[in-house]
């Protein structure tokens, strides 16, 4: 079989150690690096990628003291009792076939506890805590902490480390003037500004022989105000090189920036060009990242000349298995990252282990695994949302039969619905992952076909993940022909006013309100209009990276209303939210809060604010009040003496999520 990606599957030669292909894992933390008694689990990750196929993977950031802790008692590697546990992730990695360097990252005024330093006492927007600023002999102790750090990562096995110099933290801090404020020799002057990095990096080149993976994390793109110019980036990157770094891997934008960086309305590769505006200026590798999650996407990346090499976190975290099944041709059945940072990045945030939405063994690899199958059995699985999917291939995959039935004509459920929403095209993969995953497990698939009591006699054990129907209102005028559901407008492309009332402002009400105010194709798909729209400035005429903001204007004037006092939005997903009430901010959206909602009529919308009774005067009212349950089967099957389960929004409407839905449906098919 001919190499279908050539540039993705090349060796690459470092000099002392040639990696089997451009795929680097790069760094995100799991939670799982926090306390020694979870390594165990970590090594069953790492191992599991490893034997997946990918050239060479960073783990999660670890400090190299207690003043760089990202928390209190996070992740550190700082003294030697602390090496052990380190050593079982990097046997596991080596005997999968794998490598894998240790990051090494120092928050800075990004620590989230009262110890944090930086190079000025200057607070980040993003912590309650102001930072001390690091006295000379500090700054010369955190360099020797690093090298240090290094040091115990080689006793450990690893095979490199990687030196976080972006994203804002320590490092970036001090090589921006609107974080460091200093008169001494590590601050004022761009040699200055830039000494603790060409510092850490040729002391621990130093320390650790040549033959030993150094990766620099160096940021491209601050987006923020006051940060680097491109010269000064272009001079770091020659010197970090000359510093004895192996390979520079690309970071983009500050944790503080207002730019969205990695979420699903990103555009694929968004970023790359920076990479590529750096290539012919150094001649050690270059990594590129952000939004690349398919092999095409990365074979593209690597033909243009953008980059030597793709980092990936979330993908890898989505499918284990990606790059056996890039190199072995079966693209098709590469499980994808939709981006959404539902189950990865929010958990971080909220101090839970982190998953994957589309992968919920990801992080749980010795838990989550299958039940030996005892007895082969027949299960009818009734509806082919996300629910339906993951258990119908689950118990397929573990050698039962199965049927699945779904009423409408395609697969997918709610999906249908998010990936028809401007910045959501990333859902159409799952549908391209799950129906190749039903044919390959040999799943007997009945479309357009509704379950009844009688024709789900006969079978084992029945599963019902029948999904949800929209809530519908109950006040006057709710069957107004100016009021309409969210169904009718995304999937059945029912016509839309100008001026628009959306009532309920959960998920699918932002969803909606994106969907009235994007113009199509949506800037998701180009790269250029998305950075226009988001003042990214590709000329990179300021420092940062940065231009004014210019969004398209809406066609539309739309009002998103809950009942809820305070301001809509404040329940979406931690890493995500911000992003839609900026986008919907950017369209001129009214959002409103503490709405009593009175009737529909020819008029509008009459609703009562503040104690103030009011009309909107609006074309349409939008339903998206939530869900109820849909599960009329399930008293039937009871009551005919047949097993059944309930998975999904037929389980819990009320928490209609992706997340849950395939969680659950993969926990009973890993079970039953
Ligand atoms: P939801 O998040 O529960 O929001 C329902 C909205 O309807 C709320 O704003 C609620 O606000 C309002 N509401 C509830 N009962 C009502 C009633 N009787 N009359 C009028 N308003 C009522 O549900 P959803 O928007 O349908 O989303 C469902 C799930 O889909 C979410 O939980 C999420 O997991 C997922 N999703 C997420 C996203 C995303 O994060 N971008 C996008 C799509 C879907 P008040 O009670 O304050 O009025
Ligand atoms: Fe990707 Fe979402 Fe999985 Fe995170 S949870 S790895 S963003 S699919």
């Amino acid at each position: 079989m001919s190499n279908p990606y050539p540039h993705l599957l090349a060796p690459l030669d470092l000099g002392f150690v040639t990696l089997p292909n451009r795929v680097l894992m790069g760094s995100m933390h799991t939670g799982l690096e926090d306390h020694k008694r979870d390594f165990g689990k970590l090594a069953a990750y790492f191992a599991a990628r490893a034997r997946g196929g990918v050239g060479l993977m960073v783990t999660g950031g670890f400090s190299p003291n207690i003043a760089g802790w990202l928390k209190p008692l996070s992740s550190r590697l700082s003294m030697p009792w602390h090496v052990a546990p380190h050593k079982q992730i990097a046997r596991a990695v080596h005997a999968g076939g794998g490598r894998i360097c240790l990051q090494i990252l120092h928050a800075g005024r990004y620590g989230y506890h009262p110890l944090s330093v930086a190079p000025s006492r200057i607070k980040a927007p993003i912590t309650p805590f102001t930072p001390r600023a690091l006295s000379s002999g500090g700054v010369e102790r955190t360099i020797r902490d690093f090298v240090r750090c290094a040091q115990l990562a080689r006793e450990a096995g690893y095979d490199g480390v990687e030196i976080m110099g972006s994203e804002g933290y320590l490092i970036n801090q001090f090589l921006a003037e609107r974080t460091n404020q200093r008169s001494d020799a590590w601050g004022g002057n761009l040699e200055n500004r830039q000494r603790l990095p060409i510092e850490i990096v040729r002391r621990t080149r130093e320390a650790v022989g040549r033959d030993f993976i150094i990766i620099y994390r160096l940021s491209m793109l601050d987006l923020v105000d006051n940060a680097q110019r491109w010269d000064e980036i272009v001079a770091l990157a020659k010197q970090i090189e000359a510093a004895g770094a192996t390979l520079i891997n690309t970071g983009i934008g500050w944790h503080e920036a207002r730019v969205p960086t990695i979420v699903t309305s990103v555009p694929r590769a968004a970023f790359t060009w920076v990479t590529k505006k750096l290539k012919s200026e150094i001649s050690i590798p270059l990594i590129t990242t952000n939004r690349i999650n398919l092999p095409d996407v990365a074979e593209k990346i690597l033909a243009d000349g953008d980059a030597d090499m793709v980092s990936m976190a979330r993908p890898l975290l989505a499918d284990p298995d990606w790059v056996n099944k890039a190199s072995a041709g079966r693209t098709r059945l590469i499980n994808p990252c939709i981006a959404c940072n539902q189950a990865c990045l929010d958990h971080v945030f909220e101090n839970r282990r982190a998953s994957c939405l589309m992968n919920p063994r990801a992080c749980f690899e010795t838990e989550l695994v299958d039940a030996p199958l005892a007895r082969k059995k027949h299960f009818a699985v009734v509806g082919a949302g996300p629910a339906g999917l993951a258990c119908a291939t689950t118990l397929a995959q573990r050698g039962h039969a199965v049927t699945l039935f779904e009423q409408s004509h395609e697969i997918g459920g709610q999906f249908n619905l998010a990936k028809r929403i401007p910045g959501k095209e990333e859902f159409v993969e799952p549908m391209r992952y799950w129906g190749n995953l039903l044919a390959e497990r040999a799943v007997d698939v009945r479309l357009d076909t509704r379950a009844t009591v009688d024709s789900l006699r006969g079978y084992d054990s029945v599963i019902l993940a029948t999904g949800v129907t929209p809530r519908t209102l109950s006040i006057p005028g709710a069957d107004h022909p100016k009021a309409l559901s969210y169904l009718d407008v995304v999937l059945h492309g029912k016509p839309v006013g100008r001026r628009v009332a959306i009532i309920g402002a959960g998920g699918i009400g932002f969803d909606v309100a994106e969907f009235l105010t994007q113009s199509a194709p949506s800037p998701t798909t180009d790269i250029a209009r998305w950075s226009h729209e988001w003042g990214v400035d590709k000329t990179y005429a300021n420092r940062g990276g940065l231009t004014k903001p210019a969004p398209e204007a809406s066609e539309r004037e739309v009002w998103l209303l809950q009942r809820t006092p305070g301001t809509p939005g404040k329940r979406l997903h931690k890493t995500t939210g911000w992003v839609h009430r900026a986008a919907l901010k950017m369209k001129g959206v009214k959002m409103l809060g503490g709405v009593a909602y009175e009737r529909i009529n020819d008029a509008g919308l009459h609703v009562t604010i503040d104690g103030k009774a009011q009309v909107l005067d609006v074309d349409n009212v939008i339903v998206c009040a939530g869900q109820e349950p849909q599960r009329e089967l399930y008293d039937g099957l009871k009551a005919a003496n047949i097993d059944a389960h309930l998975i999904g929004g037929a389980d819990v409407a009320a928490e209609l999520d992706a997340k849950r839905a395939i969680e659950q449906g993969t926990r009973l098919g890993a079970m039953l």
